[in-house]
Parts: structure tokens; sequence; C-alpha cells
């Protein structure tokens, strides 16, 4: 297996390169870490820092476009070795995006080609049904593979209680009880890292996400704050990865976006999570009904009826009407932006 391979490259990558590479000399790579707009790329024998070509940065429709964390990149290297320029970015399977801050809502990939998505959350707090169901919403959406892992398990001496109880909100998910401090069970999630596979955390903050990368990467993982030689001016940052590769297999994504995601995608994702209530609102009087004040619904009546949970209808409520709060403000700007372009021409 190449190097490339070990971090994900395949056929069908290479077949999108091939398209983008009418003249040749692209080579590919993929993104290692982003830090002031520079791009640290991992290329079969080397690590290039790179910048976007100006042309990738004119012609894209958003933030979005631009290489994030994870993403297979084209790059033509300089001749004398120093900084390459990403020509393209090839197409993501996966991505988790957030909103950027500042007042606009504008998305911002924040790790790429993610194949599973380890939500983790620490037992020392119980077990919070409601913000499994939040993290489930954003992993569904980014199209990789959420499995759920509870941590801080040393802390717990029953642990069939909240294990339980995880299920019950976690579905058809994956879900493991690991203690990164003694190390139990955190070998269980090896299997996700094969060769070739990306693996990315996420979770609330303090859950064990660092402790865990450690523990899955082991003596071979850079130490955080080290000093290595930055840019061109010679200044010295200090830089931590964002992705590593483990020697034993598989890609580990641990990027500061992925820590503070809030909800992006209004497509898909609240479906997959509540796939109770949308089996239930099958029956309501209205098609389009919202299950918040519809009259016939079913939704409801369940609620009312013990049937449903009400805990997890409040928790679909909130959700869904962050969506629409989001999904109103992406369409205010999709107008302002009609009229500016109508201006212009
Ligand atoms: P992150 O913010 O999710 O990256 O969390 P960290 O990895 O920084 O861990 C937060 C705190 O929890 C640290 O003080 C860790 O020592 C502690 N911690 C992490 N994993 C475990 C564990 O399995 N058991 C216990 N008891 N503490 C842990
Ligand atoms: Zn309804």
């Amino acid at each position: 297996m190449t190097r490339l391979e070990q971090l994900g490259w395949t056929s069908e990558r290479a077949a999108a390169l091939a398209s983008v590479d009418a003249g040749g000399g692209l080579i590919p790579g993929r993104v290692g870490l982003e830090h002031n707009h520079v791009f640290r790329v991992l290329t079969e024998d080397r690590e290039w820092l790179a910048e976007t070509a100006g042309r990738i940065k004119h012609e894209a429709a958003g933030r979005h476009e631009l290489p994030a964390v994870g993403d297979w990149v084209a790059i033509r290297p300089d001749p004398q070795g120093a900084r390459a320029v990403i020509k393209a970015v090839l197409p993501r399977h996966s991505w988790f995006s957030r909103k950027s801050a500042g007042r606009e809502t504008t998305e911002q990939v924040v790790a790429a080609n993610v194949d599973t998505a380890l939500i983790v959350f620490g037992l020392d707090k119980g077990v919070n049904a409601r913000a499994i169901e939040r993290y489930l919403v954003v992993a569904q959406r980014s199209q990789a593979r959420p499995v759920l892992v509870l941590n801080k398990a040393d802390l717990v001496e029953q642990i069939e209680g909240p294990l339980g109880e995880a299920r019950a909100a976690a579905g058809a998910t994956p879900v493991h009880a690991v203690s990164s401090r003694t190390g139990a069970g955190v070998h269980e999630l090896e299997r996700y890292l094969q060769a070739g596979s990306t693996v990315a955390l996420l979770g609330p903050s303090g859950a064990g996400k660092s402790s865990i990368v450690n523990r899955l990467v082991g003596a071979e993982v850079l130490p955080t704050g080290e000093v290595r030689p930055w840019d061109a001016r010679g200044r010295h940052t200090s830089v931590h990865r964002q992705l590593v590769r483990r020697e034993a297999g598989g890609v580990i994504i641990d990027t500061p976006g992925m820590r503070e995601l809030q909800l992006w995608d209004p497509e898909g994702g609240i479906a997959e999570t509540f796939p109770d209530l949308e089996a239930l609102g099958e029956t309501c009087r209205f098609r389009d009904c919202r299950h918040h004040r519809e009259p016939g619904c079913a939704v409801k009546a369940a609620v009312e009826s013990g049937e449903l949970d009400r805990g997890r209808y409040e928790s679909f409520l909130k959700l869904q009407a962050e969506q629409e709060e989001i999904d109103r403000r992406r369409q205010e700007l999709e107008h302002q932006g009609g009229k500016r372009k109508r201006r212009t021409t």
C-alpha cells in the first residue's frame, strides 16, 4: 500500500484528479493542517506548504468551496521546492461544516472526507439523550458514519444503566463505553481505523477527545505546541497536527472547528435521527405537518398518550426551529446576493 493509499487515496480520487489535470503536472495530496490560509499538504513522498490558487478563490461560490483539513487536493509543486499551489479541491464524499463567525451566515468546512465520526461524551456528566441526538443530527448530515463513544467509564460503577440510556437515544448507531485513562475499551475503536479510513472526533469540550486521540495514536502523536519553522518570513509558530496518520492504520482528524460545531445543512439529518417521528408523521392530517401547532397531528397525539417521549419530542422541535432559522437567514442572504448581482450586470 502506498503512503497516499494509507491516507485514503482511491481509484475514484485518481479519476477525479485526472479530470482536473488536463495538462499534467499536478500531484495529489491531502490537507493535514490549515494555518492562516496556508495549508500543509501531505503527498506520497513529502509534505508541502501550499496556498490556494487565485482562480479557486475568485470562482468559489462561498467559503465552503475552499480547501479544508481532510480535503484531497491537486497541487502544482514549486520547482525550487518552496511553496506549492493548490489548483483544485477534489470532490468530497463527506464534510462537516459550521456557520462561520460573524453576522453573515456563511458555511465553513472544518473537516472533509471523514468516514467515521466518533461522537465523544464523558460519563462524568451522566447521559444527556438530547445532546446525543443533536450530535447525531450533525453527523448524519455530514455523510460520515456516526459512532457514539462514552468515555470516562472508569468513573462509573454500574455501566449498564447509562449504556442503556445512551443506546435508547442512539438507535442503530453503535455505542462504545471506554476509558482513555485506563485504556479499557479503546482498542474497540481501532476497528474504525483501517488503513485508508478516516475518523474524526466531535463532542463537548472536556469529554476526553484529545485523550482518546493520544491513546489511539500512542507514542506516535506529536506533542501539541510543537515549534516548527512555518512561513516564508521565517516566523516560528507553534502548531499541532489537525490530521494524523497512524502507523498502525487509519487517519484521525481533530480540528478546533469540529469542537464548536453548529448545525448547518438543512437537508436530512433530523429525519434520520428521528425515524420514529417520521413514521408517526405519516398519519398526520397535513402532509407538511411540522408537528407543532397543526391540528390532527399524530406526533403530538403520541406524546399525549405517552407512546412518544416528551423530551425527545421537544428536542425535535428545538432542532427543527433552529434549522428553520438557518434556512431563513440563508434565503435572506441569497436574496441579497441576487440583488447585488443584478445591480452589477
Ligand atoms: P477534550 O476537551 O474533549 O479534548 O478533553 P480532554 O482529552 O482534554 O480531557 C478532559 C479532561 O478529562 C482531562 O482532565 C482528562 O484528564 C480527563 N479525562 C479524559 N479521559 C478520561 C477518562 O477516561 N477517565 C477520567 N477519569 N478522566 C478522563
Ligand atoms: Zn404532525
